[in-house]
């Protein structure tokens, strides 16, 4: 047997676990916070921030206009702007979306390159140390080193991530998940699911990831019920403490075919991520069935379901929100093939049998 498990980030988590001990928060002389248009404010997180970094007498500039599903241009201009004001490091306090943005500002902070170049992991000056401060509990991308970005130019999102994209420390406070709608909780806990799930599955996984994966799919299967009649208010705490987990795993096996096939979803129709991921999760169960059979029913078994009743679950709440005729499967067929995602899956991956897979998306409808 043989394995590596990296897990550099510092967690801390609990309620008011940033201002009982603000301390890790320095990694640096200046900061830059970074944050969407609404959900640092609406959370309280960016509130806390300011005060911790205030306590610990560090000036910052604070940016609120992180976008969903941030683009690759932003995060540049960003780099360009946090090099000019003299930050040193980077607070990224939202949803996945502005701790993506964080961990790209970080490196073109320090290097001025082009926007491709950052998707090749390796960079001449480092990067700026960073902090996460999720407000969501689904990416787990506070302790994962992936920066997954928009590239208009290629037409999907993209993403990039090493040893060094890690952030270095993240507080995880349930509090800031209090006021999510309903339908953000039903989406980013689908994400985390999706995470723990496709990492039990990828064919990186190691007797680490698996012990963790286990407990995760273990206690999703009593979250399911809840997640769909609406009464999540109790689960806050636990789905923040699952994404986490599920984060330290895919920071270590990457994720699987699920998620590739489920990127087109969001960059052509603007289908919120784990949404995406839990309506081609039908055809990706039945792709394992017939191709990893072993994992799925490991993974099953954990969840305390049936194949027919996680097929029926997910037809019932993630039914295609689209028609046929509205989207062309050819060219994100073409996507899926170049996907170092879809590889970790161990199923086929030639065009014709992807466009299978896609258009079985629609056999039962
Ligand atoms: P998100 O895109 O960060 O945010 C979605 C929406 O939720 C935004 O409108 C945001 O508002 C709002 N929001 C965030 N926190 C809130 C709160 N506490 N209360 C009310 N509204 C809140 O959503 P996400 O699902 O967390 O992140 C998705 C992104 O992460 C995607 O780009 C995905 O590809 C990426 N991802 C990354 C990893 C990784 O390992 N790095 C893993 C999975 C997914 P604002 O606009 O005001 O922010
Ligand atoms: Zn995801």
């Amino acid at each position: 047997m043989e394995f590596t498990f990296n897990m550099p980030t510092s967690i801390r988590f609990g309620k008011d676990v940033l201002l009982s001990d603000p301390s890790p928060l320095k990694l640096g002389e200046r900061a830059l916070i970074v944050t969407g248009k609404n959900s640092g404010r609406k959370s309280g997180a960016l509130y806390d921030v300011k005060s911790a970094l205030n306590a610990l007498k560090v000036p910052y500039d604070v940016f609120e206009g992180i976008e969903n599903n941030p683009k690759v241009e932003q995060c540049k201009a960003l780099g360009d702007e946090a090099r000019r004001a003299g930050a040193d490091f980077i607070i990224g306090v939202g949803g996945g979306s502005p701790i993506d943005a964080a961990k790209a500002i970080a490196v073109f902070a320090k290097n001025d390159i082009p926007c491709e170049r950052i998707f090749r992991y390796g960079y001449d000056n480092g990067i700026l140390p960073i902090a996460a401060v999720p407000t969501t509990a689904g990416t787990g991308s506070e302790v994962t080193p992936w920066s997954v970005l928009t590239v208009d130019a290629v037409q999907t999102k993209r993403s990039f991530g090493g040893p060094d994209t890690f952030p270095r420390v993240a507080f995880l406070d349930p509090r800031y998940t209090y006021h999510m709608p309903l339908a953000l909780t039903r989406n980013t806990a689908m994400d985390a699911f999706t995470h723990a799930f496709e990492s039990l599955i990828s064919k990186k996984a190691s007797p680490m990831t698996d012990a963790v994966n286990l407990y995760v799919l273990r206690a999703f299967g009593a979250c399911f019920r809840p997640l769909e009649t609406g009464d999540v208010e109790p689960l806050r705490e636990k789905l923040m403490l699952l994404s986490m987990l599920a984060g330290t795993t895919i920071a270590n096996t990457g994720t699987t075919l699920m998620h590739a096939l489920g990127y087109p979803l969001t960059y052509f129709l603007d289908i919120p991520h784990g949404k995406a991921n839990a309506i081609v999760m039908r055809t990706y169960l039945y792709e394992l069935n017939a191709f990893r059979k072993d994992r799925l029913m490991i993974a099953l078994d954990a969840l305390g379901m049936t194949y027919d009743a996680l097929m029926d679950y997910l037809a019932r709440n993630y039914p295609v929100p689209f028609s046929r005729n509205d989207v062309d499967l050819e060219r994100w067929a073409e996507g899926i093939m170049h996907a170092s995602s879809a590889r970790n899956t161990q199923t086929p991956l030639d065009k014709e049998h992807i466009l299978t897979v896609y258009e079985r998306l629609w056999d039962e409808a």
